[in-house]
């Protein structure tokens, strides 16, 4: 089996019986990128030398018997979170010149994991859209393709670079970020498992803000244990961010291998959204099947407010989103277009830093925190906000854990969705609500499209519960068995 083909516990297994090096791994991962990245566009910013030094160094640890499970493991970092003097942009032109000179908390906690970064992955424009599409670097070309035809896809989003680069082999695992299925529905869109922990579960620390009371880090990586992996070196509470939990960090890894047996899946009737495509309905059919064949038991629920998770979250997340990039001025760090006086060079910067989608976020986020429409607009949204809260605390007082589907549809083409904003928007309308709630949910891969593409189910938990989030998607893993690889991989039509 070739080095990029690895999963993490399969490439850990054999640095620690030093049947390969971490040098060697890292070497075939920054081939995989020099080939693959010049057309998926999956890295902003690739890192190979330093990649390398740490590699050596993740080779001495092995050889002094100090080696934990990611030792040596190459990941793509998510281009969101700083890292000390490796350029971070948030697929901005406002941040293009930004060197950070300090590491987020949970890439700091994988560095001293001894985990090796590849480069830093591409997103949407700080990590708002459902494509990829937003990037001002370009979009990103998902390594899979339907069957037969030759049309450029989308790896999902905003965590697209994370998921294209683990999907076509060029990294064995990728940190995302998730403020509203951006962890979650690229991983369907590319075949991954990806979760999004509990609000405060990971420190926030160094995580260039988008919406702050949603955004969280999480991790996609080719299986659920290598999920469990990550997620224990990324987790743990953090004095740096004023919401991060005080809370010991489970063995996850032994979480994602215990049994179903008995416990409680409910099947929310409200996600029967009109129009879902019956190839997506039937494969929600199938997981339920698979779990109550492993013991689980099947509780059908109900989540009543589930169809204003859009709306509340098109105006909550809009809303941080205006204040939090208010401090790209042009003053103290990234892009600056010089003007007549201070106010002209505010706006020639932000004009010029900016994209069309962050624009438009901004805008509605003023306009809704604005003197006469607050109450109206994001009041409104919080007291929903809270019912919805609610309607999963309820539905948990019943049920272990929810199932869904993860998005509605399979990866779309490149440029599809573009006519509207909204159209684009109703892609997340089953991510949104967990998002919301601040409960952590999971993508798992569950089949392919007639398309020949694949298709994620949701697993969504209790607060900090994610044990029975990794055990109810390892039991649909295995009952799927998914072993398709990307087109792009398998030699089939690209
Ligand atoms: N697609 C959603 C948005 O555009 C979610 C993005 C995210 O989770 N970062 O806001």
């Amino acid at each position: 089996m070739s080095l990029t083909d690895l999963t993490i516990a399969q490439a850990g297994a054999k640095l620690a019986a030093k049947e390969i090096s971490a040098v060697e791994l890292t070497a075939a991962h920054n081939a995989a990128v020099a080939a693959l990245n010049p057309r998926l566009n999956a890295f902003i910013t690739t890192t190979p030398e330093f990649a390398l030094e740490q590699a050596k160094t993740a080779d001495a640890t092995i050889a002094a018997g100090k080696a934990g499970p990611l030792t040596g493991i190459p990941l793509a970092i998510k281009d969101l979170f700083c890292t000390e003097g490796v350029r971070t942009t948030a697929a901005s032109k406002i941040l293009e010149p930004f060197i950070p000179p300090y590491e987020s908390t949970v890439t700091a906690q994988l560095k001293a994991a001894g985990a090796v970064f590849l480069g830093k992955a591409n997103l949407d424009e700080f990590a708002m859209g459902s494509s990829n599409i937003t990037s001002g670097y370009g979009p990103v070309e998902n390594p899979w393709k339907r069957n037969g035809s030759d049309a450029k896809l989308v790896p999902g989003g905003s965590s697209g670079g994370s998921a294209a680069a683990v999907a076509a082999r060029m990294a064995l695992g990728a940190t995302g970020t998730d403020t509203g299925g951006s962890i979650r529905q690229p991983a369907s869109f590319t075949g991954l498992a990806g979760i999004k922990p509990t609000y405060g579960r990971c420190s926030r620390f160094g995580i260039i803000a988008f919406a702050s009371s949603l955004d969280q880090a999480g991790p996609m990586a080719r299986t659920v244990e290598d999920c469990a992996i990550m997620l224990g070196a990324m987790s743990g509470f953090d004095a740096k961010d004023s919401t991060s939990a005080e809370r010991l960090v489970p063995d996850f890894r032994a979480a994602a291998a215990r049994s179903v047996k008995g416990l409680r899946i409910g099947i929310p009737t409200e996600y029967r959204a009109d129009g879902m495509s019956t190839e997506i309905a039937a494969l929600w059919e199938k997981g339920v099947a698979w779990l109550r064949e492993q013991g689980a038991e099947i509780v059908d629920i109900s989540l009543p407010h589930t169809k204003y998770g859009l709306p509340v979250y098109y105006i909550v997340a809009p809303a941080e989103a205006s204040s939090n990039l208010a401090r790209y001025d042009g003053v103290r760090f990234g892009k600056r277009v010089d003007g007549e006086d201070l106010i002209d060079m505010y706006e020639r910067t932000r004009a010029a830093g900016f994209g069309a989608e962050v624009k438009r976020r901004i805008m509605i986020g003023t306009y809704v925190l604005s003197h006469g429409y607050y109450d109206a607009y994001y009041l409104r949204a919080q007291k929903i906000r809270a019912l919805m809260l609610r309607d999963f605390t309820l539905a948990f007082d019943k049920v272990d854990a929810i199932l869904t589907p993860t998005a509605p549809s399979a990866a779309f083409g490149l440029g599809e969705k573009m006519a509207d904003p909204v159209t684009m928007y109703l892609n997340d309308v089953f991510t949104v609500p967990a998002s919301l709630a601040g409960v952590p949910a999971m993508s798992v891969p569950a089949g392919l499209s007639a398309e020949g593409l694949p298709l994620g189910l949701q697993i969504i938990g209790k607060h900090f519960d994610e044990e029975t989030v990794l055990a109810v998607s390892a039991a649909i893993e295995r009952a799927a068995n998914f072993t398709a690889k990307p087109s792009l991989m398998a030699g089939g039509a690209n």
